[in-house]
Formats: C-alpha cells, sequence, structure tokens
C-alpha cells in the first residue's frame, strides 16, 4: 500500500528496504522505473496527466526532501524515512558494487558524467561505471545504442524531471537495461560541481536552507515549500 501525498503515491520505505526492493527488480526483466519526489515534483504532477501517471506506474517511489514527509505527518499518514535521490543512489551503488552490476550515467553538460564516472569509481571500490552520455542530445538513438552497446544493468538518469521520466518511459526498453533511476541534478554532485550540505544541517532536514544560502538564486523554489504545506493542511481539513 502506497502513501498518497497530495496526489503521489509515495512508498513507505526505509533506504535499507528501498535499496533491497531495487536490487530484486534487478533480478527480473526490465524496464522498472525508480522516481524520486520532492515538493516540486509533486506540484508538477498535479498539472502534468502524463507524468502523473508515469510516477503511479513506478516500481519504487521515494521520498526526496523533508517537505514530503512534512506534508505527509500534517496529513496524519507519517512515513518512516526520507529517502533522498542521492543518498539512495550512493547506497544502491554500494550494492551494485558487490555484485557486479554495471551502471551507465546519463545527464548533465558535457564532461560532467565523465567526472562523476571518475570520482564514483573512487568512493565504491569494485563498481562498473560501463558508460556516460551528457543530457544535452539532440537524438534519441545513438543514446540509446550506447546504453545497449555498454550493457547497463542500471541507467542513472538525470535530465531533470519530468524529461527524466518521460525519457527512460519512451526509450527505457530499447536499451535493455533493467532498472531507470530519475536523480535530477545528481551527477552534478557527484562531479563536485555541487556542494552538498555538511551532515549536521542533512540530519537537521536543513540541506535546502543550506543550499539557499549558498544560492541564492534557489529562494525561489523554496519560497514555494510554505505554499505546499499549506495545500497539505487544506487537504487534511477537508478529510482527504
Ligand atoms: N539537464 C540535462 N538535459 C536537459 C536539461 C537538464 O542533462 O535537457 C540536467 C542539468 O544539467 C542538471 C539536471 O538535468 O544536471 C537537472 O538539475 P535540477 O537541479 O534542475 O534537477 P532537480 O535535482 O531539482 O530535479
Amino acid at each position: 500500500m502506497r502513501t498518497d501525498i497530495l496526489g503521489v503515491a509515495f512508498d513507505n520505505t526505509t533506504m535499507d528496504e528501498a535499496v533491497g526492493r531495487a536490487m530484486s527488480l534487478l533480478e527480473q526483466e526490465g524496464p522498472h522505473l525508480v522516481v524520486t519526489p520532492n515538493p516540486e515534483i509533486v506540484r508538477l504532477a498535479q498539472s502534468d496527466r502524463e507524468f502523473a501517471g508515469l510516477i503511479a506506474g513506478a516500481d519504487l517511489v521515494l521520498p526526496d526532501g523533508v517537505g514530503i514527509l512534512y506534508a505527509a505527518k500534517i496529513l496524519g499518514r507519517p512515513l518512516k524515512a526520507r529517502v533522498p535521490g542521492v543518498d539512495f543512489a550512493s547506497a544502491l551503488m554500494d550494492a551494485m558494487a558487490k555484485t557486479g552490476k554495471r551502471l551507465f550515467l546519463l545527464g548533465a553538460k558535457p564532461g560532467v558524467a565523465e567526472e562523476a564516472a571518475r570520482r564514483l569509481a573512487g568512493q565504491h571500490p569494485g563498481l562498473i561505471v560501463c558508460g556516460t552520455h551528457d543530457g544535452y542530445f539532440q537524438e534519441d538513438a545513438p543514446v540509446v545504442q550506447a546504453i545497449r552497446a555498454a550493457r547497463a544493468d542500471v541507467v542513472f538518469v538525470c535530465l531533470g524531471a519530468p524529461k527524466q521520466e518521460k525519457w527512460a518511459a519512451a526509450h527505457g526498453a530499447d536499451t535493455g537495461a533493467r532498472l531507470f533511476v530519475g536523480l535530477g541534478g545528481s551527477l552534478d554532485v557527484f562531479a563536485g560541481q555541487v556542494e552538498r550540505a555538511p551532515k549536521g544541517w542533512q540530519k537537521l532536514g536543513l540541506e535546502w536552507l543550506y543550499r539557499t544560502i549558498r544560492q541564492p538564486s534557489r529562494l525561489k523554489r523554496v519560497a514555494k515549500l510554505p505554499l505546499f504545506l499549506c495545500s497539505a493542511v487544506g487537504a487534511r481539513l477537508k478529510g482527504k
């Protein structure tokens, strides 16, 4: 049973459970899809039916961001844990490194995925990064072919939402890969281009505040969070 948060149904799972489920999806023919919605993405899904349908049909829907956890509490159906996309990806890579699974990195500006691959191979000994491609391509076929030729098991698809989920739905089956994980700007983080908040801030659920202080242009995005929580209050009062 999934937990509905303002129209998006989330898996109520811990990090370990999510990674275990993802690894078991790798044992079955794909393509499977993992999505990691934050409040911005939930709002996007409210106005994009195709995207909402893709999320509803995804194999794992993980709550990225404290905003989702607050909304869940307000709605009276608290979730077990926050499962941020970047942390889920890291834990999944550890599990993949132990089992010899092959990872393809797709997305971000030219050069970023290669740099991410270099760093990730150092951080997850044994991890096989079988290929990379930037996210600013005009034709899909060469990208599909590159993933197929690399014999990827998992693709981190980092084109921003909803583009990445729509791309995986349209082309995933042709690549032969079994699992697609939509991870937004994570390659920029893995490549060291975007800094994550120190652990203490992350633990307090204040990563959004840290990132806004460092990058004030994010303020517009963050300013929508109170609105999101207000709509959770509204939904609760209406008994939804
Ligand atoms: N991006 C891409 N191709 C595109 C548009 C965006 O590869 O056509 C990349 C962009 O370079 C960035 C990521 O997608 O690395 C989106 O990052 P953003 O922070 O907007 O995503 P979020 O993590 O908020 O979902």
